[in-house]
């Protein structure tokens, strides 16, 4: 393992990843605190990649005023040793006064896709993320982006930006990274007590419940919903945000599961937000 390059500023990674055209260069954003998912997304990119940069950035855009931005966790000096055993070649620290300054009179919003879901539940959440996740491309300029599957909405967002405003990226997906119970690894998974945690794998087993019964043959999203809501609610402490049987592009929510099919959920547990989802195919 060798130390990756650290960078601070724009100017910096332009310099560092100057050299890098020419042979492909894969890009990792994160907003630290890193864990097994993380690291997976950087050995897909290692795999496949030439260059590997990462980016560490708690994007205050993406947060509203009463969420977790103060207190996100930060943990810098164990993320720098992580991406170095990962193989990563540049990790990328830009400041909040250099990308964001005293505030951005240009946003950029992916109109309907960033509308369901957590959308609805986080006013303003994506467009933060779309602005920032642009600003970042076009400072790195990767030919490839990894993004992890457990934020699908996230990952279908950033394909369409990608899409519509003519990015030379590949978007990347990366299949979920779960503890050993199914809970989906997550920085804020940080925040739960002991007994929040035994809770929070209710969250995966209501999904996994609820895609078994597709598998054998249920059609009905209302049925699924049931089910669904039957396993969170026997689960102290915990809240349904949303649950949605949806198409796994668009995100449209379906009546009758045809094809593949897309379950997604957010649930709070004392004071803490899970997401997860599963991809189920009649
Ligand atoms: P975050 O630091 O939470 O913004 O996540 C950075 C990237 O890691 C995003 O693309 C996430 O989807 C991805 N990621 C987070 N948790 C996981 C996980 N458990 N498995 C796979 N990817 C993940």
């Amino acid at each position: 393992m060798s130390d990756p390059q650290i960078t601070r500023t724009i100017a910096e990674i332009r310099r560092a990843t100057a050299d890098c055209k020419g042979a492909p260069m894969g890009f990792v954003p994160t907003m630290g605190a890193l864990h097994a998912g993380h690291v997976s997304l950087m050995e897909r990119a290692r795999s496949e990649c030439k260059t590997v940069v990462v980016s560490i950035f708690v994007n205050p855009l993406q947060f509203s005023p009463e969420e977790d931005f103060g207190g996100y966790p930060r943990d810098l000096e164990a993320d720098i040793v992580r991406a170095g055993e990962a193989r990563a070649d540049i990790v990328f620290l830009p400041s909040s006064e250099e990308l964001i300054g005293d505030g951005l009179l240009t946003s950029v919003t992916v109109a309907k896709v960033s509308e369901s879901l957590c959308g609805l539940q986080r006013p303003g959440h994506f467009t933060g993320v779309a602005t920032t996740i642009v600003k970042l491309f076009n400072i790195v300029c990767p030919d490839r982006a990894y993004f992890g599957e457990k934020d699908w909405q996230q990952l279908q967002l950033v394909r369409r930006l990608a899409t519509d405003l003519d990015y030379p990226i590949e978007i990347i997906g990366v299949e979920t990274v779960r503890e050993a119970d199914g809970l989906a690894l997550s920085s804020r998974n940080r925040y739960l007590s002991a007994s929040e945690r035994e809770t929070a794998k209710r969250l995966p087993l209501a999904l996994r419940t609820a895609a078994s019964m597709i598998k054998a043959g249920e059609t009905g999203a209302r049925e699924v919903t049931r089910s669904f809501r039957k396993t969170i609610a026997t689960g102290p402490g915990l809240k349904l945000e949303y649950f949605s049987v949806c198409l796994p592009d668009t995100l449209e929510p379906v009546d009758a599961i045809q094809g593949r099919t897309l379950l997604a959920a957010a649930v709070k547990v004392g004071k803490t937000r899970l997401i997860d989802n599963i991809l189920v195919s009649p």
